[in-house]
């Protein structure tokens, strides 16, 4: 029993001097100019190859294209179990610096006020980094792996996702892992009640058709008004889109959620929101009530922008609209498509192009990685609580769940609704006793099931 227990402390690192060594390499990390467009990811996987090479850990940078790169890094485990795959992208955003404090720019790094500043800090290098660490980290232990343990830090996640594609593509036979951990959830403070930190792990996510919606017409002088103009066609086509009326449909993961912060609060509460029933009649209308609520339990369509005007006094020949659709799972891509031809099927001159799809798919929460996730990021406290939700975006995760990945998204930081607004927005930041404790929280997880 002492002995167990003494292997058990060899195993724990030491996070006084882990966490502080762990915000300075993150501090540089955001220094690495990646931002997509054009992206330059070669500077991140190089960065990070650097980093993991001094700890003897080798790595693989595929260079896709000019300047474009994933890096993948392997602890080898006995193969008792299929591989676990520690997921980010080297991609950031881009930012307005202008509307940044003088001194914590989006490529500062500044360490500041118990915050690391620069884009990427939340989405996603500070992930990045935590996963990197986590690998060092059980390198240094020498901790006996029963399974390979891979960093697979990829390009492009912001816009085209072809760092991800390309992996699946043509190196899937290296990775083949059964589990994963990426982006997609956080834990979010005082989310449903004060005093609460709600985790939300992504363990599914919509899927996508983007469309663009494009009415033509007979062209002409714009000092005529002529029926059946493009411009007006598409007027009448937005109109009649405008009646789409998307049906609430709860998803089995937030219910599973909403069960587990009952659960937290106790009283009522716990078998109030352990009911379905309960929480279809007394929930459906807030939950409809609030945009993003409204897009966690719904098929959404939203016309993004507009196109092809030129002078006032031209009228085109063809104008079109840009759409977003987010599907539930249960909705293809080709079933929206057929809604919204259906919705607009009285107004002449219209068509669609689909400009690209994904179908919704999900991991089973049921799952002893999901359960060593939750279970770090709560660390059992009283006031915390972890559980599975379906993700109104998507990540690269989408791509892999098909391969028969259980893939699970979340950061392992406990954030403000305050600097939440700093992912794509203005002074993203990370606490420093976030990116401490993140990875310790990661490194558990990655442990449990792996060592
Ligand atoms: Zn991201």
């Amino acid at each position: 029993m002492l002995l167990l227990s003494s292997l058990l402390l060899a195993a724990e690192p030491d996070w006084a001097l882990a966490g502080p060594e762990t915000v300075q390499n993150l501090a540089a990390y955001l220094q690495v100019d990646t931002t997509n467009p054009p992206g330059n990811e070669l500077r991140g996987a190089q960065f990070l190859a650097d980093l993991l090479a001094k700890e003897g850990i080798p790595s693989q940078i595929d260079e896709f294209a000019p300047g474009r790169a994933n890096l993948i890094a392997r602890l080898p485990g006995s193969g008792q179990e299929k591989p676990l795959c520690l997921i980010s992208h080297t991609d950031v955003v881009t930012a307005e610096p202008a509307f940044w404090e003088p001194g914590k720019g989006p490529l500062s790094g500044t360490i500041a006020d118990g915050f690391v500043y620069g884009r990427g800090a939340l989405d996603m290098k500070g992930m990045g980094m935590l996963e990197a660490m986590v690998l060092i980290q059980l390198k240094r232990q020498a901790v006996p792996l029963r399974r390979d343990v891979i960093l697979l830090a990829v390009a492009d996640e912001e816009v085209n996702s072809l760092g991800m594609q390309r992996v699946v593509d043509t190196m899937w036979d290296q990775i083949g892992c059964s589990h994963s951990v990426n982006e997609g959830g956080l834990g979010i403070q005082d989310l449903m009640f004060e005093g609460q930190t709600a985790w939300a792990i992504s363990a599914a996510e919509k899927g996508v058709l983007w469309a663009k919606i494009i009415a033509s017409g007979e062209p002409g002088h714009g000092s005529t008004p002529r029926p059946g103009q493009a411009p007006e066609r598409l007027h009448a086509a937005i109109e009649a889109l405008g009646k789409y009326k998307a049906k609430p449909n709860i998803s089995v993961e937030l219910y599973e959620f909403l069960r587990r912060v009952g659960v937290d609060r106790g009283g009522i509460l716990k078998s109030l929101l352990a009911s379905p029933g309960m929480v279809r009649s007394l929930l459906t209308g807030r939950l409809m009530g609030s945009p993003p609520t409204r897009a966690a339990i719904t098929d959404t369509l939203n016309v993004t922008g507009y196109g092809g005007a030129h002078e006032p006094n031209v009228v085109p020949s063809e104008v079109w609209a840009n759409l977003d659709c987010r599907l539930q799972p249960g909705t293809t891509p080709a079933q929206m498509l057929a809604r919204l031809q259906d919705l607009t099927k009285d107004v002449p001159g219209i068509r669609f192009e689909v400009l690209s799809e994904k179908e919704a798919n999900r991991s089973p929460w049921e799952d002893p990685f999901f359960d060593a996730l939750a279970e770090a990021m709560t660390e059992g406290k009283p006031g915390q609580v972890a559980g599975p939700v379906l993700s109104v975006g998507f990540t690269d995760s989408l791509f892999l769940r098909p391969l028969g990945v259980h893939a699970y998204g979340i950061v392992p930081f406990s954030v403000t609704q305050e600097e939440m607004k700093g992912m794509h927005g203005h002074a993203e930041r990370v606490s420093v006793e976030n990116v401490e404790n993140g990875l310790r929280k990661l490194y558990r997880a990655v442990l449990k099931v792996s060592g």
